[in-house]
């Protein structure tokens, strides 16, 4: 059975309106032009697809709908006839009487999109896609949130004295960064540093006691900073971003969601890397002592303090998350006999350096 409604019709090319008569189909909405003995004398068809709806309240009596141009003022009850043929026509969504109506279509429609979404985000959403989506104020953020809840649950001591060293002798490097980096020095056996998102390293002491030249804090502290420039800590971060959080993201609940990561992250053995990104800090590094007129020969030097480490220990550490020392060496080789360089003393760096010994 076909409901015919009387409106109105303003054709936007003659600038003139009609009476007209309208129904729905299952793909249009009619418009029969009316001549004055009222016969039909022309039929125009919109598809509901391309038609758009006014702003006026959903209690008005009256409904404008455009299409291009044109538009079509109808009385609001030939919605109820669009929405018996055509229920999913964009138009209809303002309407109350539509979703009060379909309450439960509409539940299991928004759990389908949000199926849909989270299996577009595994499957589209690499971890690249991630990291270049997080701007660079927030990932300063997360790096500071991640600082206090490492310190507070490693019960991490900051050596106050030796941070304070070290961040003098790191503003002596030229490197460019466009992080500000803080240095942290953490009383500790343990042979191990860390960079975090956003521009903190930690180096802890014992491995800071082990380091006896400018050259190989510089090669330390510029693979460090490679890690951060590069986004390789945050990469990381993001890497281990759980199903848990990223569901919670979706459905809103963002505390959910920042206690999922901080839990994960606040496990420093997550913070790892891939191959490349070691290489590519390291790159970083090499960069910065050529630029430094620093002899890259550092660099072997920390390689050979840190493979002193042991090996089973099952704290996180710097050998852990740089597995491939032998490797990295080799490179480090190469580059020193393919790349010209010249080494000069840096007074500075070495005025700097003897004030980061624990007695002074
Ligand atoms: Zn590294």
């Amino acid at each position: 059975m076909r409901t015919f409604f009387r409106a109105k019709y303003f054709d936007a090319i003659d600038n003139v309106n009609f009476q007209v008569k309208v129904h729905a189909t299952q793909r249009f909405v009619v418009i029969d032009v009316m001549d004055e003995e009222s016969h039909v004398s022309e039929t125009i068809y919109w598809e509901h697809e391309g038609i758009k709806r006014d702003a006026f309240p959903n209690t008005s009596p009256i409904v404008r709908l455009y299409f291009g141009a044109s538009y079509l003022e109808v009385p609001s009850m030939f919605l109820n006839e669009v929405k018996s043929k055509f229920r999913f026509a964009p138009y209809l969504s303002s309407s109350n009487a539509f979703l009060a109506n379909n309450k439960s279509f509409l539940g299991i429609g928004l759990v389908l999109v949000i199926l849909a979404m989270l299996v577009v985000l595994f499957t589209y959403l690499t971890e690249n896609f991630l990291v270049n989506l997080i701007p660079p104020q927030t990932e300063v953020k997360i790096g500071e949130m991640l600082r206090q809840q490492i310190v507070q649950q490693e019960h991490l001591k900051i050596d106050t004295a030796r941070t304070k060293a070290v961040n003098a002798f790191y503003t002596q490097i030229h490197l460019k960064s466009d992080y500000k980096v803080t240095i942290w020095v953490v009383k500790s056996d343990e042979l191990n540093a860390f960079a975090l998102p956003g521009g903190n390293i930690f180096v802890y002491s014992a491995l800071l006691d082990k380091i006896k030249s400018p050259e190989q804090l510089v090669a330390l502290l510029g693979h460090e900073t490679g890690h951060i420039q590069l986004r390789h800590s945050l990469r990381s971060v993001m890497k281990n971003v759980s199903t848990y959080a990223l569901i919670s993201v979706i459905f809103g609940d963002l505390n959910g969601a920042s206690a999922a990561v901080l839990s994960q992250l606040s496990k420093l053995n997550e913070l790892s890397y891939s191959r490349e990104n070691e290489s590519d800090a390291d790159k970083f590094a090499f960069e910065i002592m050529v630029q430094n007129h620093l002899n890259p020969k550092g660099m072997l030097e920390l390689f050979n303090i840190l493979k002193t480490k042991d090996q089973t220990e099952a704290i996180p550490g710097i050998l852990l998350t740089h597995p491939k020392l032998e490797e990295r060496m080799l490179w480090v080789n190469a580059a020193i006999a393919k790349k010209e360089f010249s080494v000069e003393i840096n007074p500075r760096l070495s005025r700097s350096f003897p004030r980061l010994s624990p007695v002074h």
